[in-house]
C-alpha cells in the first residue's frame, strides 16, 4: 500500500486559496514528480505531506498514522527520523565541514560523531563527492553543493526524501546528474521521492508525475 497519502487536502492564505481539493499518494522506493505551473500549489503540498505546515481540511496518512493525530512534538521527531530534504539552494550550514553537514541527521538522531562521519562518508562517496569532505559548502560548486545535500538527506536512513526544485540553481548537465544519482539511490536503498518541480526533464527521473493546477491535484492512481 501507499507509505505516505493525502486526502482532499484544503489551505486558504487569507483569500488565496493554495491547495483546492488535492489528492496524493506515494510507495515506498517510488519517485513521484509534483508538476505543475508557478502559484499552483506544489510547494504548500509538499509542506503539508512533510508535516511542516497543517491544511485547514482533508487527511494525510504515513505509514498508517494520520499526521494531523500527531502533536507537534511527535511530527518534529518524524520528520527527523523519517524524512530528508532537498531544497533548491541555501541549506547546507555555512560553518560546518561538509562531511559534518552530512553527518548532522545521524547527530541529531543520537549517534555518535565518529559513527555519524563514517556513514556520511559513505554516502559522499556514493554521491562522488567524498573528495570535498574537510572543504565548507562556500569553497564548492552548486552541483557539488547539491550532491552534499543529497547525501545528507540519505545519510539519515529515512523513508520518505522532499525535494523542492532541487536542481533549480543548476546548469542542466549537473541537474541531470543530480537527479540521476538521486534516483538511483533511493530506488536502491526503497527510500521514497516527492520530487516539486516544473521541469519536464527533471519529472523525467521519476516513476510517476501528478499535475498540480488551481491547488488540485489528480492523482489517478489515488482513486483506484
Ligand atoms: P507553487 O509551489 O506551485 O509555486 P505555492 O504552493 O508556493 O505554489 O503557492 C500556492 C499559492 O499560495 C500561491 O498563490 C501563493 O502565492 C500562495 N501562498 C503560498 N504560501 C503562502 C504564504 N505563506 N502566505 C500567503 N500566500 C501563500
Ligand atoms: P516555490 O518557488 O518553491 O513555490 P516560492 O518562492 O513561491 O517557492 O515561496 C517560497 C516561500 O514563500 C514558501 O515557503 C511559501 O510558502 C512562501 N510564499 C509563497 N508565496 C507567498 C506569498 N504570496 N506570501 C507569503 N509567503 C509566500
Amino acid at each position: 500500500g501507499s507509505l505516505l497519502a493525502a486526502h482532499d487536502l484544503r489551505k486558504t492564505y487569507g483569500s488565496t486559496p493554495a491547495l483546492d481539493g488535492a489528492s496524493f499518494s506515494v510507495h515506498p522506493g517510488e519517485v513521484v514528480a509534483v508538476m505543475g505551473p508557478s502559484g499552483s500549489g506544489k510547494s504548500t503540498l509538499l509542506h503539508c505531506l512533510a508535516g511542516i505546515i497543517t491544511p485547514d481540511s482533508g487527511t494525510i496518512t504515513y505509514a498508517g498514522r494520520e499526521l494531523s493525530a500527531m502533536s507537534d512534538a511527535e511530527r518534529s521527531a518524524l520528520r527527523r527520523s523519517d524524512f530528508g530534504f532537498v531544497f533548491q539552494f541555501g541549506q547546507l550550514v555555512p560553518e560546518l565541514t561538509c562531511v559534518e553537514n552530512v553527518a548532522l541527521p545521524l547527530r541529531l538522531n543520537g549517534v555518535k560523531r565518529r559513527a555519524a562521519e563514517r556513514t556520511a562518508r559513505e554516502w559522499m562517496e556514493r554521491l562522488e563527492v567524498d573528495g570535498l569532505a574537510a572543504k565548507r559548502p562556500g569553497e564548492v560548486s552548486g552541483g557539488q553543493g547539491q550532491r552534499v545535500a543529497v547525501a545528507r538527506a540519505l545519510a539519515g536512513s529515512p523513508k520518505v526524501i522532499f525535494a523542492d526544485e532541487p536542481t533549480g540553481a543548476l546548469d542542466s548537465l549537473n541537474g541531470e546528474r543530480v537527479m540521476e544519482l538521486l534516483t538511483e539511490a533511493a530506488r536502491s536503498s526503497n527510500v521514497a521521492v516527492v520530487l516539486v518541480t516544473h521541469e519536464a526533464r527533471v519529472a523525467a527521473y521519476s516513476d510517476r508525475d501528478v499535475t498540480v493546477r488551481d491547488g488540485r491535484a489528480r492523482d489517478l492512481e489515488h482513486a483506484v
